[in-house]
């Protein structure tokens, strides 16, 4: 069922993959558990995972957020407490941060990666497979 799928705009596929859905058709549902992907799209049959490694893209996405959001956190807590910062609740609470957050955002690093990899490599299957129709023709 893939093949016949357009690509989408860089920005349809961020906004898909903000809302753990399929970058290329939109799909929901593509997660099993919060953070069990499934291999390929129901729908479009996009292969998420090209191949060994290929999740390394949405580590640092996810490390990159969960690392923005640690510097505006520790800034706003030092700003509104200055000059009296309770600098043991703010060291547990952004611990806390660091923890969680990675895991909470997961799959959308998953998705957003998916949809930034794949708008700047194309998304023909590595075999040649559910090429789009507004990928380039291969000669
Ligand atoms: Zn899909």
């Amino acid at each position: 069922m893939n093949g016949a799928w357009p690509a989408p705009r860089l920005v349809t596929g961020l906004g898909r993959g903000l809302t753990r859905r399929c970058p290329r058709c939109g799909q929901v549902g593509i997660f099993r558990r919060w953070v069990s992907m499934a291999e390929q799209c129901p729908r479009c049959g996009l292969r998420f995972e090209r191949a060994d490694g290929y999740w390394t893209g949405a580590i640092a996405i996810n490390l990159l957020v969960t690392e923005a959001v640690f510097v505006v956190l520790l800034a706003a807590a030092i700003i509104v407490t200055w000059p009296d910062v309770p600098w043991t609740l703010v060291l547990v609470a952004l611990i806390a941060v660091n923890i969680l957050l990675p895991i909470l955002f997961h799959p959308i690093s998953r998705t957003l990666w998916v949809a930034a990899e794949r708008h700047f490599h194309g998304w023909a299957e590595p075999d040649g497979s559910g090429e789009s129709p507004r990928s380039p023709a291969p000669d």
